[in-house]
């Protein structure tokens, strides 16, 4: 038996970890009846991951074929985004979909559908695959694609692990020139500028905002407004970024190396650290060329980072409301978090474009993201957020949650009844896949 916990660190338990190398090892373990649940790398914040039995799946780790000419890659499941770009990047190809962080398994990515800066041009990250090969709880294999077994590929991806053990993935990555972004920033004075810089035609691939969810009145929703695309070649001006333009800089530079005691992160120190941040930013348009882990990865640069919440851990709160309810709805949230006083450091806020999946959590609308030390208050917070986020129609993201309930599930994910029972008619027999999330949400029992 071992502590785990994701990211967050809230909650943590006591399970029985094992790992494998080869499917008959995977096999084997199912062979075992019980609940259990994949651990990709433990970046999703709650407890999508966990179970008093998981099985981690970072040992299944190859490449298993690349396609030089269309960039199509097979991998396991358990490789980490981080080291694909190390792979890939010298060679000109990048991710056609990443989150905030590159430390996630391709497991994790698809389990969860991840989202990234490029959401609204490019979708999810479980839109880009051609085809995989899942573990069944009977130790069976079904390879699945949008056009074969279509019906388990679509509840498989954003099925947070809940229909089998994903083994490995076919998907293509996106040409580069270059390691560097071009980037522009533009400081928004409101939450209505911020927006208005995210509907203005002329669309940038990457487009997020860092937002000062401390602020209130005139500068209520005050922001700074990230847009990038991939540099080509011409546009590096720095001759040593001319002279090996696939070698990025900025790796991993800072390490927390053990749990902050609680009173470091105060409203008063949050509240510094927001106003020097969007201070830093001048006003008007700033334009950079930027390595591609600093435009995607800033957080990753500190290692250990959530450390920084201390033991009792800490939550995000993530949710998307439809963009039609979006200037009023974002508006009315933020209010309430702002007078609360207990959101942390700068939330992310991004657009997301249309998604029609099963059960992922995109949908075209504004999703704001952000983290909060674990608290009686705060839990108190979330409960009237929920009421706001589904009266305007939106939902919360399951690969950040750690708290919400059956009843906020079923009333907000359109399908949630049909994967309850999708992932129960796929879990008959001994071995059940179920996490902490499911049995919270009701989605297992
Ligand atoms: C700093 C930070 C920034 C982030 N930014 C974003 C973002 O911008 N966009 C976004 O969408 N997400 C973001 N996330 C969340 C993260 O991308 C997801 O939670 C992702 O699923 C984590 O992957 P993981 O490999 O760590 O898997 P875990 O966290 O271990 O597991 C996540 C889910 O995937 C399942 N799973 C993992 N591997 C497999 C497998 N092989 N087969 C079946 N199921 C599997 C697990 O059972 C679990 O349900 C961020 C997280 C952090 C810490």
């Amino acid at each position: 038996m071992r502590r785990i916990s994701d990211w967050g660190n809230y909650p943590v338990i006591e399970a029985e970890t094992s790992g494998f190398d080869s499917v008959e090892q995977l096999r084997s373990r199912l062979a075992e009846p019980g609940e259990l649940i994949a651990y990709g790398n433990g970046r999703s914040y709650g407890d999508a991951s966990l179970q008093s039995r998981v099985v981690l799946t970072r040992r299944f780790d190859k490449l298993l074929a690349f396609d030089e000419t269309t960039g199509e890659l097979t991998c396991q499941a358990g490789v980490l985004l981080a080291d694909l770009l190390d792979v890939f990047v010298p060679r000109g190809w990048f991710l056609p979909v990443t989150p905030g962080t590159k430390l996630i398994t391709v497991g994790g990515a698809i389990a969860a559908d991840v989202h990234g800066k490029n959401h609204h041009v490019d979708g999810s990250f479980g839109q880009h695959i051609r085809s995989m090969d899942v573990m069944r709880n009977d130790g069976s294999i079904i390879t699945c694609s949008p056009a074969r077994n279509a019906e388990f590929f679509n509840v498989t991806v954003g099925g947070m692990g809940l229909t089998g053990i994903i083994l490995q993935a076919t998907f293509r990555l996106r040409r580069i020139e270059t390691a560097y972004i071009r980037e522009e920033t533009v400081r928004a004075a409101n939450l209505g500028e911020v927006m208005d810089g995210f509907e203005a035609p002329g669309e940038w691939t990457y487009s997020v905002a860092w937002i000062d969810c401390l602020a209130r009145g005139d500068a209520l929703g005050r922001s700074i407004l990230m847009r990038g695309e991939h540099a080509t070649a011409g546009e590096l001006v720095n001759p040593s970024h001319k002279h090996a333009p696939l070698k990025p800089g900025g790796g991993m530079k800072l390490d927390v190396p053990f749990m902050m005691p609680g009173f470091a992160l105060s409203r008063l120190t949050v509240q510094a650290f927001n106003a020097a941040y969007y201070g830093k930013c001048r006003s008007g348009t700033q334009a950079r060329i930027a390595g591609y882990n600093q435009f995607f990865y800033p957080l990753d640069s500190v290692g250990n980072w959530n450390r920084i919440y201390g033991r009792r851990g800490f939550t995000q709160y993530q949710f998307v409301i439809p963009k039609a309810a979006g200037r009023e709805g974002m508006h009315r949230i933020l209010e309430r978090i702002a007078a609360s006083g207990l959101g942390s450091f700068l939330a992310v806020l991004k657009l997301f474009g249309e998604q029609e999946s099963f059960i992922s959590f995109p949908m075209e609308g504004y999703t704001l993201a952000l983290d909060f030390p674990i608290s009686f208050k705060a839990m108190e917070l979330f409960k009237e957020l929920d009421a706001m986020v589904a009266d305007y129609g939106g939902r919360l993201y399951l690969a950040k949650d750690s708290r919400m309930d059956a009843a906020m599930f079923a009333r907000t994910y359109p399908n949630a009844d049909e994967f309850r029972q999708a992932v129960a008619v796929l879990n008959e027999g001994g071995t059940r896949f179920a996490s902490l999330l499911s049995r919270r949400i009701g989605v297992t029992g």
